[in-house]
């Protein structure tokens, strides 16, 4: 086979591809479906053009070259056609596009008398190159005139155009320029200008990288592309070696081959199919979760603002049972009697829980809504603890526990932290200590590591158990049957502490060896957040700068 022979059999086998494919990957859309008619022309024209170039005799030789011109005439008219479609300008060009149709179906017609093609001769190497008819000169000038115009109006459209559209009519334009350069090399031989077409090539080129215009920005899978395009190439060769056979028995192995390849292509593509619905059902899935996922968090939003509205409403009657039932027990409204004192007592127990309850939701908005406000300063951590210590000491009596605090001697020194919110964290730790310990009682202690200081609540209660431990930082988390042990809580207090230890650079976790054998609960926070990040930030450099130093010697 010869070159020209085989370019244009490449030619045939990409315009057929890209064709089919930009066609039946959005068959209603006008753009793809005048993109598929001018791989029509080329197809036309490219297998005409394999078979003219195979051709052994003149008359076939004329033959093919009368079909390969028949699909020549078309190229520049679809191809305008599919640049008013592109550019949206088909109205616009309605009339010079209908002109253009029956100008080229008057030569289409005339191709088929020696008016056209007057024969064929050997010219520069080839058998048999075509001569020109009288009707050819005309049809040569309209044919470029098509061209022209649609070369001029992508480079109209794309300095006026913006974005994607500019993009795609870059690629197409490149895509445009050079297959109507390569492809006019063809012409030259029939006027006896002594230069082989050996720009033919530029063809696949060229419909290559207008069909990658066309439908890269409809994001389509290139493997599922890549391996149909081999499929139908495949077929296609084998299909072709049929016709370049010398003896019958060649005809027979070569059609049997192809029969073959067809055979095997079906069954790939049948797996390619499932593959590609596959993906595309879960492609869908995914779609519906993002949208499930986008309503939840609006709803989530939306119950976050509910909890913040609802909390701060709630505190301020809360805060007045407080005062007013401490003002009743100091007696400031006359003496209460010993009964009424009790009730009292329990009424401010509950409201004092309600409060905790309360600021925890209201925490809890606040993290969720990244509206946590922190006001840091130095504080004594020994003061925080022995506070916690006096509020708590009783509530353990009351249960037979013990609450020891084993303060560092020398004192540790001043951290700068948030005060209240530390001592919150660090209070719900001690207060659980004290509600899920029954026997036994509670320790606190220190530990200090360069910068880094350690508060240890220990307890001798009913442990964590390892699934218990995985959530127990999450929100709303509370231990299995716990409840019974302690109704009031909420699962909020741990999540919440978390979430102020690492606004502090800090952490804070759990260790139990298992149910029933008591927890620890262990917060860590560095001495100064700046000092420690600067700190890092020159041990970083530091390596930077020795790496560097290593990498130069
Ligand atoms: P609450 O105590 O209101 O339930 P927390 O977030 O403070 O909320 O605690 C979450 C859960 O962690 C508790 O319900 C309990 O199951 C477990 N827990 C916390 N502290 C201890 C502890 N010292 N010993 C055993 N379990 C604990």
């Amino acid at each position: 086979m010869s070159f020209y022979a085989l370019t244009a059999l490449i030619n045939a086998i990409t315009s057929t591809v890209l064709g089919l494919f930009v066609y039946f990957k959005n068959k209603s859309a006008k753009t793809n479906q005048a993109f598929a008619l001018f791989c029509l022309s080329t197809t036309v024209w490219s297998y005409a053009y394999c078979f003219w170039q195979l051709s052994n005799n003149a008359d076939s030789a004329l033959f093919w070259s009368r079909v390969l011109m028949a699909g020549a005439i078309f190229i520049t008219i679809s191809y305008f056609y599919f640049v008013l479609r592109l550019l949206n300008k088909i109205n616009k060009g309605k009339k010079i596009l209908i002109f253009g149709f029956l100008a080229f179906s008057f030569f289409f017609l005339a191709n088929f008398t020696s008016l056209f093609v007057e024969g064929v001769r050997p010219k520069s190497g080839f058998a048999f190159w075509p001569d020109t008819g009288v009707l050819f000169h005309p049809f040569i000038l309209i044919w470029f005139f098509y061209a022209f115009y649609a070369i001029y109006l992508l480079f109209k459209s794309y300095f006026v155009s913006t974005g994607i559209k500019r993009n795609q009519i870059r690629y197409i334009l490149i895509g445009t320029v050079i297959g109507y350069l390569g492809g006019a090399t063809n012409y030259l031989l029939w006027y006896d200008i002594p230069i082989p077409p050996i720009g033919n090539w530029t063809t696949t080129f060229y419909l290559g990288i207008v069909a990658y215009a066309i439908v890269k920005y409809e994001l389509m899978d290139i493997r599922v592309f890549a391996a149909h395009i081999l499929i139908i190439a495949l077929n296609l060769i084998a299909f072709a070696y049929i016709f370049i056979s010398k003896t019958f028995g060649e005809y027979i192995i070569k059609t049997l081959f192809f029969l073959g390849v067809l055979f095997v292509s079906y069954l790939l593509k049948r797996s390619f199919d499932q593959e590609v619905k596959q993906e595309q059902e879960l492609k869908r899935l995914a779609r519906k979760l993002e949208k499930a996922n986008r309503k939840l968090k609006q709803l989530d939003r939306a119950k976050s603002e509910f909890i913040s509205i609802a909390s701060h409403q709630l505190r301020t009657p809360l805060s007045a049972i407080k005062g007013f039932v401490s003002l009743l027990l100091e007696g400031s409204y006359g003496e209460v009697n010993k009964k009424a004192k009790e009730a009292l007592k329990k009424i401010s127990t509950s409201n004092e829980r309600l409060i905790v309850l309360v600021n925890d939701l209201l925490n809890l908005s606040r993290i969720e809504a990244g509206k946590m406000q922190y006001d840091f300063d130095y504080w004594q951590i020994e003061d925080i603890v022995q506070e916690i210590k006096d509020t708590l000491l009783l509530e353990a009596k009351e249960k037979g526990l013990y609450l020891k605090v084993n303060f560092p001697s020398p004192p540790l020194p001043k951290i700068r932290i948030d005060g209240a919110k530390i001592k919150e964290v660090i209070s719900n730790l001690v207060e659980n200590a004290v509600k899920y310990t029954k026997q036994g009682g509670v320790k606190v202690g220190f530990k200090q590591k360069e910068n880094l200081i350690r508060i240890i609540v220990s307890d001798t209660g009913i442990g964590i158990s390892r699934d218990e431990m995985v959530r127990l930082f999450s929100k709303f988390s509370r231990g299995k049957n716990i409840s019974r042990l302690d109704a009031n809580g909420a699962g909020l207090g741990l999540f919440v502490g978390r979430k102020i230890v690492e606004a502090h650079g800090g952490r804070i976790w759990a260790e139990s060896e298992d149910k029933g054998k008591g927890s620890r609960f262990i917060v860590e926070i560095p001495i100064n957040l700046d000092e420690l990040k600067k700190e890092k930030k020159r041990r970083k450099i530091q390596s930077k700068g020795v790496k560097k130093f290593v990498e130069e010697i």
